[in-house]
């Protein structure tokens, strides 16, 4: 069955200014390209072009989140002011988050585009689906925008999906290189949603994703992180899925399986300290599909996140994309040689101890 594709040019619009990667231009700081800027992304979507890939991928066509449909996570007032701010000349979420006007509007079609990927996979239309949406969402927690985020994608989707379509279980496995903190603060206290981030110890945002946040009441137990230590490679990642995903996954029984998708975990990113490479992302998509064809009928979603490497992104993109559709193209990674000479690319002690403290929350699901 097929795999269903989310995107929209109006994603590339959305102005994010002419800072310097993460800093506002000013007597100090020259001005430059924010790291959060469409280049990434449009690679992305060209080099599925390119490859021959987009041809076999079914176009699913976004939608504009309501209001009211954004208020099932986001509070009133933050969402008035968002919309305010972006019918003027735009402003910031927060620090780190500058937008420009219209961008509002842009992230109501990010957030339904992501609703209408969750849509066709629900309704059968399609096995599969990847929104490739901006702005991104894990960040944006109920009443601020931070991280490049403004509103949080996945999990307006996750509660559009329960409400409307009356799912039971969904789980999150966001292997952004920074933490999922709004997709875990959405949940937190709630049972029917297990969320699981993978990401570099204490990144971003700051002291935020250790094991220790696990959920709270009703949710104990439904919120796991896996903080791994800086350079970490395939071996690393592939072994906390091993150890930790991939079991939690199976205790669980979820009835959708969603990837808050960032591919800043890669050997070049500019923003993260991680050594994966598209080929590592490529396992991970097998793993999670064999999982959710197990679990769920096949039902698995991926939702754009980060992924600051201009150059790279668009490799790991068409291999996560190669992989939930079968079909292998004729687009070789460039890293792959040069990357693979890298050293302890393979697990290290001081990760497995890392992934081990994770797994020892496993219990605690039912
Ligand atoms: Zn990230």
């Amino acid at each position: 069955m097929a795999t269903g594709f989310v995107f929209h040019e109006l994603y590339m619009w959305h102005n994010t200014w002419n800072w310097a990667q993460v800093f506002p231009p000013s007597l100090t700081v020259q001005p430059g390209e924010h790291a959060e800027n469409p280049e990434s992304k449009r690679r992305l979507r060209n080099l599925l072009e390119v490859s021959g890939l987009l041809d076999h991928l079914t176009p699913i066509k976004p939608r504009y989140a309501t209001e009211d449909e954004i208020a099932r996570f986001h509070t009133r007032p933050y969402i008035a002011k968002i919309k305010a701010l972006s019918t003027e000349n735009g402003g910031e979420a927060s620090a780190l988050t500058p937008f420009g006007r219209g961008s509002f509007e842009i992230a109501q079609l990010s957030a339904g585009g992501t609703m209408a990927a969750f849509d066709a996979v629900i309704e059968g239309r399609v096995k599969n689906a990847y929104a490739l949406v901006r702005p991104p969402g894990h960040h944006a927690e109920a009443d601020v925008g931070m991280g490049f985020c403004l509103f949080g994608n996945v999990a307006i989707a996750i509660m559009h999906a329960q409400k409307v379509h009356g799912l039971g279980r969904i789980a999150t496995v966001d292997w952004d290189v920074h933490h999922g903190n709004g997709t875990q603060a959405a949940f937190y206290g709630r049972k029917d949603v297990l969320t699981i981030s993978l990401h570099q110890d204490n990144l971003y945002p700051p002291n935020s994703g250790a094991v220790a946040e696990n959920g709270a009441g009703e949710g104990a137990g439904y919120n796991l992180n896996i903080p791994l230590p800086p350079g970490c490679g395939n071996g690393a990642y592939l072994a906390a899925f091993e150890r930790v995903v991939l079991p939690a996954l199976r205790k669980y029984k979820p009835d959708l399986i969603v990837v808050p998708s960032g591919f800043d975990a890669s050997g070049v990113d500019p923003l993260g300290r991680m050594m994966v490479s598209a080929e590592g992302y490529r396992q991970m998509t097998r793993l999670l599909m064999q999982a959710a064809d197990e679990l769920c009928s096949g039902r698995l979603v991926m939702s754009h996140e980060g992924g600051y490497s201009q150059m790279y992104v668009p490799y790991c993109g068409l291999a996560v994309l190669e992989e939930m559709t079968g079909i292998k193209t004729h687009i070789d990674d460039p890293w792959a040689e040069p990357m693979s000479t890298w050293g302890q690319q393979d697990l290290q002690p001081h990760q497995a101890a890392a992934i081990d403290a994770a797994a020892a929350m496993l219990e605690r699901i039912r």
